[in-house]
């Protein structure tokens, strides 16, 4: 609303909106200095199998922030997609997050594979390709070690699907994050073969309260199998909901009853406690 200030200028700008504006600018100059300044960290989160084994983690960054404390992904992550800076970042987080899961070689007799989530921009970049041989190389992480978490959205592409085709032919497992918050889910297995399909945690949640949600999350599982994709559930809060995902036929899960997102060293930790005592067999459990 343009306002009548003394001297008979106009304001055409909201003081609350221009904070936003600023704010942001402010945002982003600090973002591109946090990689320099080490200020980005990277948490890692299990996901178990049938029995409990850790047989991934997905990296989940975090910046630390010097006023504003520690930020989420959410908090910073959409501002740095509006510009290239998502590259810079997404570079960083494939580099240190294959290092770390190099780590876990020396911890772990079945070492987990680490998943990455990647980026609308960075795929379309084209820089993709690129950044992951090259953060391989850095780090010298089999490649069959690493899945590459993507939405259903940037599937659609015909470029993108270049670029994952390429990725999967070099032995990287492609997921497909938050599956079954899009549409024409299922048809997407179809023209562009996955490895893993991750179950959005509202899904998850639909099919614990309602059982029409619970037969479809079941068929889907189901359909996943016979094509050979694993399934992933996630936002697993409950022993509740791991009873239930595992009757549905569930093979992997992750949320906060299986484990937080926790730190590298938190994550060595448990690899080195599971090491120690391995959890039973599918038999025993
Ligand atoms: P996502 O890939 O779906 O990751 C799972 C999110 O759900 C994480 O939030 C995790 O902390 C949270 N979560 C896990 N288990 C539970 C649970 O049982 N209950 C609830 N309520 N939440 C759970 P986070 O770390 O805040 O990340 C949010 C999103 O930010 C991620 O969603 C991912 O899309 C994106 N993200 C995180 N790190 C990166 C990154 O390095 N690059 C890119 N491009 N995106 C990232
Ligand atoms: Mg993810
Ligand atoms: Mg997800
Ligand atoms: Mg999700």
């Amino acid at each position: 609303q343009a306002g009548q200030r003394g001297g008979g200028t106009i304001d055409f700008y909201s003081p609350a909106l221009n904070h936003e504006v600023q704010e942001r600018l402010e945002l982003e100059r600090e973002l591109r200095h946090a990689l320099v300044r080490g200020e980005l960290l990277l948490e890692f989160q299990p996901i178990v199998d049938v029995r409990g084994q850790v047989v991934s983690a997905e990296a989940l960054t975090r910046w630390e922030h010097p006023r504003r404390g520690r930020l989420g992904p959410d908090q910073f992550l959409p501002l740095a997609e509006q510009s290239d800076l998502i590259l810079l970042v997404g570079r960083w987080v494939l580099q240190q997050a294959m290092q770390m899961a190099m780590e876990w070689v020396a911890l772990s007799p079945q070492p987990p594979c680490v998943a990455i989530n990647v980026s609308a921009r960075q795929l379309a970049s084209g820089t993709l390709l690129d950044d992951v041989r090259e953060a391989l190389a850095a780090s010298g992480l089999p490649p069959h070690r690493l899945e590459l978490e993507l939405t259903e959205s940037m599937m659609q592409r015909a470029d993108s699907r270049e670029a994952l085709n390429a990725l999967r032919a070099m032995g990287i497992s492609v997921a497909i994050d938050d599956f079954g918050t899009g549409f024409s889910s299922l048809s997407y297995l179809k023209v562009f073969p996955v490895d893993v399909i991750k179950i959005d945690r509202s899904f998850v949640t639909e099919a614990i309260s309602d059982p029409r949600d619970a037969v479809i999350v079941r068929a889907i599982i189901a359909m996943a199998h016979i094509l050979g994709i694993d399934v992933v559930a996630e936002g697993v809060e409950s022993e509740r909901h791991q009873i239930v995902l595992r009757a549905l036929g569930c093979n992997r899960l992750q949320g906060f009853f299986i484990g937080r997102p926790e730190s590298p060293a938190q994550f060595c930790e448990r690899l080195r406690l599971q090491t120690l005592n391995p959890p039973p067999g599918p038999g025993h459990g």
